[in-house]
């Protein structure tokens, strides 16, 4: 399994979880920055491949109103004093030398994990009307989705009110807003009727929602562009000349 997160230039560390006589194992993954669940467990289901492998998340998304799964952080195992032990490459280390491996840890590229295909329900086919309805299921779709155009999300609160909030890293109007560290002046929420976009600054103002997808997203047809009106003229043409052809001898169909 190491292997195949080497593969994807990832690192799996391992620890011992119940002492290392009595065995049991747990692996672990970190990466810079938080990860839509449904990337996270389809990276881990690749990793265990067919195997009866518990992992964390256990589920690609939990409803809004759900929660997720309790899981044993390593240290001192929860009833015994026995304490988790850093696989070295050879060897368990030592407690102690599990500390400074643990301090040493670099968290990955959550770039590097893979995006997975066709999570969001999203076409650009015309007879699609709603730019914000079933768009985005859940805050993580709409996240994958937005990593998936290349938008940064660097940081993902919830809000009071049920909604979302997704901080970009960048404007994609104007790269220079929303840059640095503390800066929350761009923003997606997602909510349970649809996304909306908010960068704060003057230049933005106009920007709504539909006006990123359009840019995020070539092929997405605006809601009013969507009723594009047939050009009968042209159509007419091709029928007079489908049928005026003298040396088109194929049987004509109604
Ligand atoms: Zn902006």
């Amino acid at each position: 399994m190491q292997d195949i997160a080497a593969d994807m230039r990832l690192r799996l560390h391992l620890f011992s979880s119940n002492g290392i006589e009595r065995g049991g194992i747990h692996g672990w993954m970190f990466f810079d920055r938080p990860l839509a669940s449904e990337r996270v467990f389809s990276l881990l289901k690749t990793i265990v491949g067919g195997q009866q492998i518990e992992t964390f998340p256990k589920q690609p998304s939990i409803p809004p109103t759900g929660f997720g799964n309790w899981m044993r952080v390593f240290g001192r195992h929860y009833k015994r004093a026995e304490w988790a032990r850093y696989w070295g490459g050879r060897g368990w280390l030592t407690a102690e030398q599990t500390i400074d491996a643990i301090l040493r840890i670099e968290p990955d590229d959550a770039d590097l994990v893979p995006q997975v295909r066709q999570e969001i329900r999203i076409t650009s086919r015309p007879i699609y009307r709603g730019h914000r309805r079933h768009f985005a299921e859940t805050a993580e779709s709409l996240q994958s989705w937005l990593e998936s155009k290349g938008v940064t999300v660097k940081a993902i609160k919830p809000c009071h009110d049920g909604s979302t909030r997704l901080i970009l890293g960048l404007c994609p109007f104007h790269p220079d807003h929303g840059d640095g560290p503390n800066d929350t002046s761009v923003v997606v929420f997602w909510t349970p009727s649809g996304p909306r976009f908010c960068c704060q600054h003057n230049r933005c103002k106009s920007f709504k929602w539909r006006d990123l997808r359009a840019k995020l997203d070539p092929d997405y047809v605006p809601h009013d562009l969507e009723l594009t009106p047939i050009n009968w003229e042209s159509l007419a043409r091709k029928v007079v000349q489908r049928y005026a052809d003298p040396d088109d001898v194929t049987p004509k169909r109604g």
